[in-house]
């Protein structure tokens, strides 16, 4: 990840509960061209017809708590198999960020598949000893960015005058009454027939405790870069999914490296064990890792800062 040739567009992690310890979008380096040409980085607006200030004092068909991934497919779905009475969505969000890229085989169709910003038909697998490398044209990897999927879920569910959605509110938290069940957020109770709780909560210390007494836990800590470049340095029809020929004494690790174009690619850095990595060892390790990824010819010249 050398400067002259890697200016950051944004970063991100998280660990395997989702929470965001630390972020940092939009640093450009000096002599950079701005970052993400294909509009990475903006923030989604919720349409002005999804947004109510005051939620009904009736009672909802449906309340769906946290409009993220699982809260807004889900409202989406409900209306794609015909609910018609009034839905609720509420979410402490206020507008929605580009807070992570989507990765995933085409195996099966789903509404979003069109939207993503890659497709690799070739990608490769290493380990210290071997490295295969497999093409397959039926089913590809392909990798979604969530602006794009934030932009497109919440311009849909704006199709449809049933649904509103409160934002900025805060949900502490629900109790059954009798028509139904009753959110209590910091300012209002709402009542829904249905409830949908998709906060995406973590599991307290004694609930991972418990999980992992009782079945498998494995935890994930990982960096990625979302890396764009002013020139065309990545070969971006086959994609690096999984390297494990790096470092593995601290515990299980890969990276992998998606080139989304010729001058953009998201870098991870990942461990599937729970060790405490600070984001210099992270910055370290990806850098080491795309060092070895193989750049398009005139690239290499630029990786020298002077
Ligand atoms: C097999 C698999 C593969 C995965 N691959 C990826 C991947 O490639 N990339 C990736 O980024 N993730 C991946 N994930 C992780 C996960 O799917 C995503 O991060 C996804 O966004 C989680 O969706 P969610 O709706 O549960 O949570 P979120 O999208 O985080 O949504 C939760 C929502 O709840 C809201 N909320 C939380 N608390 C409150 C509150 N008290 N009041 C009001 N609102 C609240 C938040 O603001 C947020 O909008 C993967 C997971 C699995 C299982």
């Amino acid at each position: 990840m050398t400067p002259s040739i890697f200016p950051f567009g944004r970063h991100e992690t998280r660990d395997s509960g989702g929470a965001l310890p630390w972020s940092e979008e939009g640093t450009t380096l000096p002599g950079a061209q701005e970052p993400s040409p294909l509009g990475r980085g903006i923030a989604v607006q919720v349409p002005d017809s999804l947004v109510i200030d005051v939620p009904d004092v009736g009672v909802y068909d449906v309340v769906i708590l946290g409009a993220g991934c699982s809260g807004l497919s889900l409202c989406l779905a409900l209306l794609e198999h015909g609910a018609t009475g009034p839905i609720l969505l509420v979410d402490s969000r206020t507008e929605y960020h580009d807070d992570r890229t989507w990765s995933f085989w085409d195996v099966e169709p789903t509404r979003f598949t069109h939207l993503a910003r890659a497709r690799w038909t070739t990608w490769r697998v290493s380990t210290a000893t071997d490295q295969v490398r497999s093409s397959t044209l039926s089913t590809p990897y392909v990798s979604l960015a969530a602006n794009d999927f934030y932009r497109y879920l919440l311009g849909r569910l704006a199709e449809y005058p049933h649904v509103r959605f409160l934002t900025g509110e805060d949900v502490v938290g629900y109790r059954e009454v009798a028509d139904g069940l009753e959110v209590a957020t910091t300012r209002f109770r709402v009542r829904g027939a249905q409830l949908v709780d998709s906060r995406g909560l973590r599991p307290t210390r004694g609930e991972r405790d418990d999980i992992a007494r009782r079945s498998t836990w494995v935890p994930q800590k990982f960096v990625g870069w979302h890396l764009v470049s002013s020139r065309p340095v990545f070969h971006a029809d086959e994609c690096m999914l999984m390297d494990f020929d790096v470092d593995q004494t601290r515990g299980l690790r890969f990276a992998y490296v998606l080139p989304v174009s010729p001058n953009e690619a998201l870098v991870e850095n990942v461990y599937l064990a729970d060790v405490p990595v600070t984001e210099a060892e992270h910055r370290a390790e990806a850098t080491r890792v795309l060092r070895r990824e193989p750049l398009r010819p005139r690239a290499r010249r630029l990786r020298d800062p002077r």
